[in-house]
């Protein structure tokens, strides 16, 4: 059996010159737990040129969803960013990664903390009821360089507070906090900043961060997860793996190569 499904592209939507979202079929066979990743790609001069992707569609979903950036030199993206609705892709068929519920002791509030296209799995994580069955609240945080880019995101939740099933559920549980760094807003500043100042907390009426109560899931640039585990190290959360679960669980945005 092959390594990968080839899906077929449904809808393109570009968002700015750097991130574009996509939908495509899926198999019904490619099971997955909300916040995964997979390989994605393109068939390129007859082989397969793959990338680490998060699924941005819930697990329970019909469609798969992704989010992604465009990176003019990357072998994968510089391609990718010109997929038609028609065109095919190709998603590997073992979904893994350590954003899910499993790798977290049991919390009250979750916070999701990504910048860039770091969003994507919280956007799988906040469309499954399952996560508002576990957590009296969850906070979404995104940061981002430009408004622009937070577009996508913006999106997503707007959609969430309409949603015939869920709507109620996101309009009483979920806080959403879009950030920049580099225009004019009404959240301001890195991610890492907010939580060391306390200011993101304070600005959503909710207590300082802590370990008795709150869990936490990072997706972002290397830096910003460098920053954010020492941060919550120096308060005694403990990271969560597949083998033990902790207070936190991180994973990559993206490798620096
Ligand atoms: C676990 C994991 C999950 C990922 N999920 C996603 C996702 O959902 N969406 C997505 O767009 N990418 C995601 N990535 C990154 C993705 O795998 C590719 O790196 C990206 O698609 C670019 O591929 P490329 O071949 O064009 O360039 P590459 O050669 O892979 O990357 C070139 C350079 O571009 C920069 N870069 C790459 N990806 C990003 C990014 N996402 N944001 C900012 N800078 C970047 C880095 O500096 C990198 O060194 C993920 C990576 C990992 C490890």
């Amino acid at each position: 059996m092959a390594a990968f499904n080839t899906e077929k592209v449904l809808s393109v939507h570009h968002w700015t010159d750097t991130l574009f979202s996509f939908t495509a079929t899926r198999d019904p066979g490619f099971r997955f737990t909300s916040g995964q990743f997979a390989m994605i790609g393109l068939e390129v001069d007859g082989r397969p040129l793959l990338r680490a992707y998060s699924m941005c569609s819930a697990h329970h979903e019909e469609n798969l969803e992704f989010f992604s950036i465009k990176v003019a030199s990357g072998a994968l993206t510089s391609r990718l960013q010109h997929l038609q609705v028609g065109d095919k892709i190709l998603v590997g068929r073992k979904p893994t990664g350590t954003l899910i519920q499993d790798n977290l002791l049991p919390g009250n509030t979750l916070y999701m903390l990504g910048t860039g296209t770091g969003l994507a799995p919280f956007v799988s994580i906040i469309k499954d009821p399952d996560t508002y069955e576990r957590y009296d609240r969850l906070v979404l945080v995104h940061g981002c360089r430009a408004i622009a880019e937070l577009g996508y995101g913006e999106l997503i939740v707007n959609r969430l507070h309409e949603d015939e099933f869920l709507g109620d559920l996101v309009r009483q549980k979920l806080l959403y906090y879009p950030t920049v760094t580099r225009e004019p807003f009404r959240n301001m500043g890195r991610v890492t900043t907010l939580l060391e100042t306390g200011k993101l907390e304070a600005d959503l009426g909710l207590p300082a961060l802590n370990r008795e109560s709150d869990r936490v899931m990072l997706c972002g640039s290397p830096e910003m997860l460098h920053d954010l585990t020492v941060f919550l190290k120096g308060r005694e959360f403990v990271e969560g793996n597949h083998s033990e679960a902790g207070h936190f669980v991180i994973e990559k945005a993206f490798v620096e190569k």
